[in-house]
């Protein structure tokens, strides 16, 4: 269900054929940064939000797994933005310990049956039992699949559990600014760190997020020919910068249309790395520092296993 999520404004995937979007990467000095494109062996980065969990990749996970470290990814955060996907998210971190971590929340697409009772019991124990992050969660009034009053109290109360835990928020917003600046300012006075995930806001959002000690992070629809906002791109300083696929979803151009997977976060790391004017390798390492600090995940890799 997460498909309805991140749209671009204005359609779909199927409005953009990929051959628009391959001349329009081509065009003008982008065609030369693309020439000299740095290995995969030098641009490191972690993806910090994929759906990987999901029944998209049950035919062929441990390969897309498998193809994120020859792209040069350090990792995947899995998101579980169920309780029942977090459940399966679990599973898949902890058969790639160091490499994969996982997170769990109420998505606001199912805050309706958000039962205040018996979720935050089982978010806490998630969280107890590795979960790295509480999320995603968050308000979405674009599709408004459950009442706004039923997303604003489960958003608040995972912003709660969050307080109480000491793990940072992964959160959506969409069409939902006032909102979100309200409660993500009110939770950063309070201490509360986290990201907005697949940043697609206004630059008011966003530098109230940063305001609030709390990170941006991009997704493949940076990359799309509609893509317009350069300015967002190079508003977010280094040291609040992520990347993400948001996969299945969003595949990057040159990908796009396809089913998404964490290894294409390349794609959008050196995008905001040609808009920024930075060297992707420094890029990317710095965007991997971010994830890891965020999400303290150096404090969930076993000291012991010689492959990491
Ligand atoms: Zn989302
Ligand atoms: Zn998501």
């Amino acid at each position: 269900m997460a498909a309805r999520e991140h749209r671009p404004p204005g359609g779909g995937p199927g409005l953009t054929t990929a051959a628009g979007d391959a001349n329009h990467a081509g065009m003008g000095p982008r065609r030369e940064a693309r020439a000299g494109a740095p290995s995969s062996s030098e641009v490191r980065w972690i993806d910090s939000h994929a759906h990987l969990a999901g029944e998209e990749f049950d035919a062929d996970r441990e390969d897309v797994l498998a193809r994120v470290s020859a792209a040069g990814g350090l990792g995947v955060v899995c998101i579980g933005e169920s309780l029942a996907a977090a459940a399966r998210a679990r599973l898949v971190a902890e058969a790639h310990p160091g490499f994969v971590w996982w997170t769990a929340g109420i998505h606001p697409h199912d805050a309706a049956d958000y039962d205040p009772a018996s979720d935050p019991v089982r978010l806490r124990s998630a969280l107890a039992a590795g979960a790295v992050a509480v999320g995603e969660c968050g308000l979405d009034y674009h599709y408004d699949h459950s009442p706004r009053p039923q997303q604003r109290r489960a958003f608040a109360d995972q912003l709660a559990i969050a307080r109480e835990t000491g793990r940072p928020v992964v959160v959506h917003t969409r069409e939902a600014e006032a909102d979100t600046m309200a409660m993500v300012t009110e939770a950063g006075a309070v201490g509360i760190r986290g990201v907005l995930h697949c940043f697609t806001g206004s630059h008011a959002l966003a530098e109230a997020g940063l305001a609030a000690g709390w990170h941006v992070s991009f997704s493949g629809i940076i990359t799309f020919r509609k893509w317009a906002d350069e300015a967002l791109l190079r508003l977010v300083p280094d040291d609040r910068l992520l990347v993400e696929s948001d996969s299945p979803y969003l595949a990057p151009v040159p990908m796009r249309g396809k089913r998404n997977e964490p290894a294409w976060c390349r794609h959008t790391l050196l995008r905001l790395a040609e808009t920024r004017g930075a060297d992707p390798a420094a890029l990317g390492a710095t965007v991997t520092a971010n994830t890891r600090r965020l999400f303290a995940l150096d404090q969930r890799v076993p000291p012991t296993r010689p492959e990491d």
